[in-house]
């Protein structure tokens, strides 16, 4: 992390706290441990001390990212330090979805391909069949790219426009899934924004295998509420065996 940053103007910005910044590499490794993401994928945090800024590593695999790797950007998806660092393609996914939606605090994209076939068959939405998914509460929406860009797109959010039709398409869901692509989770803090994409994950992954045995019974809006409620109380349970489990693996 550079110290000295400044957002072009002359403003200097806030050195972001050194416990943000472990927990942003602990989110990093975390996600790859449980294949959220591989060597592609990325995960946010927007600036504690400075909401119209996010903290993201510079263009690396996720399990590789340390404290000095990741950059304050702003909301026209830039590195705001002088660097060469080179970031993110997808940077823009981030900085419009934080700029649409000031509850947001974090922010997971990811390329996993246990969600994929949900966002390619539009008659089989990813919906909420367990407990531990119940913050997904119903249909998950689905962004087609080609809805905003027309045939011939590579896929990606690769400028500010893409990253604002994504935002709008997503709406106030906590998921958003990419077709052919991906998907992109929101939380309130890192280690809600992690344990709802292992478990996006893993709801996916369950509703395959469910499918293939025959009709499902999903959660209704009002269970799939009061669980959220119930477990979202308790992430960080989760959140710190995985720090642990993460860092007691890595060299600092
Ligand atoms: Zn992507």
């Amino acid at each position: 992390m550079n110290n000295k940053s400044g957002d072009g103007g002359g403003r200097s910005l806030p050195t972001p706290n050194p416990t943000d910044l472990q927990n942003l590499v602990s989110a990093n490794r975390i996600l790859y441990k449980y294949g959220v993401v591989d060597g592609f994928g990325h995960v946010s945090l927007r600036h504690p001390q400075s909401a119209d800024h996010f903290l993201l590593s510079r263009n690396l695999a996720p399990a590789r990212v340390t404290v000095e790797d990741i950059f304050i950007h702003d909301f026209s998806g830039e590195i705001v330090e002088a660097t060469a660092a080179n970031p993110y393609l997808e940077r823009f996914l981030h900085a419009e979805i934080y700029k649409a939606r000031p509850e947001v605090m974090a922010i997971v994209h990811s390329h996993a391909n246990t969600v994929i076939p949900f966002g390619v068959v539009k008659q089989q939405p990813l919906r909420p069949l367990w407990h531990m998914a119940g913050f997904l509460k119903k249909n998950v929406p689905i962004f087609d790219i080609r809805d905003h860009a027309g045939d011939g797109t590579d896929l990606l959010i690769t400028d500010t426009k893409l990253g604002a039709a994504l935002a709008s398409d997503m709406g106030d869901a906590p998921v958003v899934l990419m077709r052919g692509h991906g998907a992109t989770i929101v939380g309130k803090n890192l280690p809600e924004v992690c344990f709802r994409a292992i478990y996006t994950q893993l709801n996916a992954d369950i509703q395959l295998k469910a499918l293939a045995v025959g009709d499902i019974t999903y959660l209704t809006e009002l269970e799939a509420t009061a669980a959220a409620e119930n477990i979202g109380g308790q992430v960080n349970r989760a959140w710190n065996l995985w720090c642990e489990e993460v860092n007691s693996n890595f060299e600092e």
